[in-house]
């Protein structure tokens, strides 16, 4: 029977020896977690550069098509008017060219540099530069302003005027909308229209002498 214990005996410390033997494996593994946490930090941050990168590419791409169609729209549109603040035009023509285009102003009668003045070339909206007179279409009044019995097609806009107990017709820069004087039907052939301008209104581009023309 004594045999028999101390096998049984042996049999309990071995298998206390060898599962405290084991025991310990399993736990083994333990200290890796601490790692997950390190390797995800890293992550969080990844994340969070990659949630702003997008936006910061994004509103140059946004920004991009933008710049573009504003480009393209003054193209499209050659009639889009031209609009300037008061202390904008104030700041680009003289006095009395601001007097005359955006206050409706007029020159005093033969005054004005344009009226006598023939040369060949194109007149112009002094405050945008549209072109609105050829000179082939300019004659002597004798009223004491420029006078044209044509304007270049679509420049010019019409407005009735009742001001100074006269009913009279307007003419206004059809870009933007400068005051440029009054059109009469007492002209010249072959449109009967006499368009009165001042000349503080107008800029003048001469004709180029063409270097062929000498021969
Ligand atoms: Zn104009």
């Amino acid at each position: 029977m004594k045999d028999a214990v101390f096998m049984v005996t042996m049999a309990a410390a071995l298998a206390s020896c060898g599962g405290g033997n084991q025991s310990p494996r399993p736990t083994a593994p333990a200290p890796s977690p601490p790692a997950a946490p390190a390797e995800a930090e890293p992550v969080l941050q990844a994340v969070g550069e990659a949630n702003i990168n997008p936006q910061n590419k994004q509103a140059p791409n946004a920004a991009l098509p933008a710049q573009h169609e504003p480009i393209m729209e003054p193209k499209q549109d050659a009639d889009a008017k031209i609009v300037k603040t008061d202390a904008e035009w104030r700041a680009q023509l003289t006095p009395e060219e601001y007097h005359i285009l955006r206050r409706k102003g007029t020159e005093r009668p033969f005054t004005g540099k344009f009226d006598h003045h023939f040369k060949d070339g194109t007149y112009t909206c002094k405050g945008c530069g549209t072109p609105l007179f050829l000179s082939g279409t300019k004659y002597n009044s004798g009223c004491g302003w420029p006078a044209f019995y044509d304007s270049m097609k679509g420049t010019i806009d019409t407005v009735r005027d009742t001001s100074h107990g006269m009913i009279r017709i307007e003419i206004t820069c059809k870009k933007c909308g400068g005051h440029l004087g009054h059109i009469f039907d007492d002209g010249p052939n072959p449109t009967g229209l006499r368009y009165c301008v001042n000349s503080g209104s107008m800029g003048f581009i001469p004709a180029e002498k063409k270097p062929g023309a000498s021969k």
